[in-house]
């Protein structure tokens, strides 16, 4: 079953119906390798249903991300979504500059963690932890 067929029988088994704009949500995220902006989720949904608006959009991907289907990423002011794997765990560096978005293996992360268990006791929640600076092309060069 790929993630976007139990995403589907996720969704049915809370209980929610898969409308058809739903479901064109969910195929468009689905569709995309890396993360779609909702604003671009909007464009290609409207080229199926040409009367869905923007708040629709939202809700179906709020709907999605609370579900656990979707991840919502910040790449600069706009809210970017993509389909929750989870046998592809990553977090997120985000350029300031250029709004470019790279992939980071959560390995990275783990011995932070293990550092913060040990020195204070403290657990962090970093599935989700997005970081921003500057990518390798936007540094100032010398
Ligand atoms: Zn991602
Ligand atoms: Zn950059």
């Amino acid at each position: 079953m790929s993630g976007h067929e139990s995403a589907v029988a996720h969704l049915r088994s809370e209980g929610y119906r898969m409308t058809p704009q739903r479901l064109s949500v969910l195929d468009i995220v689905a569709g995309r390798p890396g993360h779609i902006g909702a604003d671009e989720v909007w464009n290609l949904a409207k080229e199926q249903h040409p009367y869905v608006d923007l708040a629709t959009i939202y809700r179906t991907l709020q709907l999605l991300k609370r579900l656990g289907v979707v991840t919502e990423v910040v790449i600069g002011n706009k809210l970017h979504f993509e389909l929750a794997n989870h046998h592809d765990r990553h977090n997120h560096m985000v350029c300031s500059e250029c709004d470019s978005v790279q992939t980071l293996s959560p390995a990275y992360l783990a011995e932070f963690s293990q550092r913060l268990q040990q020195e204070f006791g403290f657990t962090p929640d970093l599935d989700n932890i997005t970081i921003g600076g500057l990518c390798s092309i936007c540094q100032p060069q010398g």
